[in-house]
């Protein structure tokens, strides 16, 4: 048996019934081959064994009471994964798909990412099988408070800075904020993804769309083309989908999608930014409704997705950019946008790309940017935040995207001169997940047994 199945079987036992872990694990695993034939300390420091297992991990209850009186209960985690190079770094989540698995994934893949941005950041995850969806503004601001009532007393600017995800957007963090400062008398740069009014950073909204159009720019300029022009294929319709869609439009590319759980939005001519955005403000407002402006456009609905996979990555485009969900582009998903000629596939989102998906772009030798290079953007300003909130300065909007563009060209960098020491040009899973290792193994080992 491989090392690599030892360290699996073993997580099954100690981990149980998580699958969206193990995804993540084995995809960084498997790319780590390389590496780990090269140098043996890693297997003599038992890097993996360690890297696997969280620090610690935090499960809690929320009470509180919903606008008809009803108490309400939900569950609430925070994973600190890994304090290895700096505070535990990564957002919160609310949805009701959350569970122990899910923020599990999220907390190892961070722990990568933030390595390889080559910043000061640990890696963390957390959230709550809450569903935001249809709660009034005084519901969201109590389960906020009861969310913080417990999260308070494990997390500090210099200990755990959480941030948004899924579902938890300014107005959640602008929440959370107020019970933290209640709670501790204290204003501390302890969240990112604060309004400007909070302390929060210019940018950070925007930070993690723009950074995944600035990594794909990076990308195709060294292979000597770029975004002008090409057709792409967004998913999503929140944050990071609609900040990717603004920064594509200013770089001079064309995207012609978005989706969200109700179904694709298809529009060839180009999708009309400010009408999404016009729908996306309210709650209740519903893709479908764009195409009472924009007769020309199409919306599928999810009941007609294909089997086995989603109507959108079945529409003809030059490059994709799922930026919604994990799991999201699947096999099936894969092998349409390749028939249909896609030449690169950039993850905004968290692991949106199934492993069999990934493995038919890297195998057809097309480009792949993972997650945790390509969406690192927003972590990284998380970053620019946290520094600003330590010396109380404030830097203009050209600061800090000239900021991020540097770090995302570095990380571009990093990726891709892993890849070709190992003999895999051009492969930036490979490169991303031995760079972010390497630099967290090493400090590892410097830091003993701990
Ligand atoms: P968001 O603002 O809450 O938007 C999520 C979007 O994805 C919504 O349009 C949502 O549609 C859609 N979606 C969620 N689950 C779906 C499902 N099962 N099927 C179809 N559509 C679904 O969240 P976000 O901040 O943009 O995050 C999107 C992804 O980027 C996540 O994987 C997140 O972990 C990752 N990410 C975010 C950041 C950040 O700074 N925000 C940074 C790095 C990575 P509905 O509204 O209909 O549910």
């Amino acid at each position: 048996m491989t090392y690599i199945h030892t360290i699996m079987e073993r997580l099954q036992h100690s981990s149980p019934a998580q699958t969206e872990f193990y995804q993540a694990v084995e995809e960084v695993l498997q790319s780590l081959d390389p590496l780990l034939e090269k140098y043996d300390r890693y297997h003599r420091h038992a890097i993996i064994e360690r890297m696997v297992e969280p620090e610690r991990q935090i499960m809690f209850r929320i009470c509180w009471v919903d606008d008809q009186g009803q108490v309400q209960v939900n569950k609430g985690y925070r994973v600190e994964f890994s304090s290895t190079l700096g505070p535990y770094k990564g957002g919160l989540r609310f949805h009701p798909s959350v569970n122990g698995s899910i923020i599990k994934f999220l907390g190892f893949e961070q722990v990568f990412k933030n390595a390889l941005t080559g910043l000061a950041l640990g890696g963390g995850k957390g959230g709550a099988n809450f569903n935001p969806k249809g709660k009034s503004d005084a519901e969201i601001m109590r389960f906020c408070q009861a969310f913080m009532n417990e999260l308070y007393r494990h997390i500090g600017p210099t200990t755990d800075v959480p941030a948004g995800d899924i579902g938890v957007g300014s107005r959640e963090v602008g929440y959370l904020f107020g019970q933290y400062k209640k709670l501790v008398n204290r204003f501390d740069g302890v969240i990112t993804g604060k309004s400007l009014n909070n302390g929060g950073s210019q940018l950070r909204t925007e930070a993690t769309g723009y950074g995944c159009a600035y990594f794909a720019n990076y990308m195709l300029e060294d292979q000597k083309s770029g975004l002008d022009g090409k057709r792409c294929l967004v998913s999503g319709a929140g944050n990071v989908a609609l900040h990717t869609i603004e920064k594509l439009y200013q770089l001079g590319a064309i995207p012609v999608s978005c989706s969200d759980s109700s179904g694709t939005l298809y529009h060839a001519d180009g999708m009309d930014l400010d009408c999404l955005r016009q729908l996306k403000s309210h709650s209740d407002g519903h893709l479908q409704d764009y195409l009472s402006e924009h007769s020309k456009a199409r919306f599928i609905a999810k009941k007609d997705n294909p089997k086995d996979g989603h109507a959108i990555w079945h529409l003809p485009c030059e490059l994709a950019f799922p930026c919604a969900t994990q799991n999201e582009l699947t096999e099936a998903d894969a092998k349409a946008l390749l028939a249909n000629g896609c030449q690169a596939v950039i993850e905004g989102a968290n692991m949106p790309c199934t492993s069999k998906a990934v493995q038919q772009i890297v195998r057809a030798g097309r480009l792949f940017a993972p997650g945790k290079a390509a969406n690192a953007g927003g972590v990284a300003t998380s970053q620019l935040e946290m520094a600003q909130n330590a010396s109380m300065q404030r830097w203009s909007a050209d600061e800090v995207d000239q900021k991020l563009k540097d770090i995302m060209c570095g990380i571009y960098t990093r990726s891709h001169e892993a890849a070709a020491e190992f003999n895999q040009p051009g492969n930036l899973l490979l490169g991303a997940n031995i760079a972010g290792f390497r630099r967290l193994a090493d400090a590892m080992i410097e830091q003993g047994v701990v």
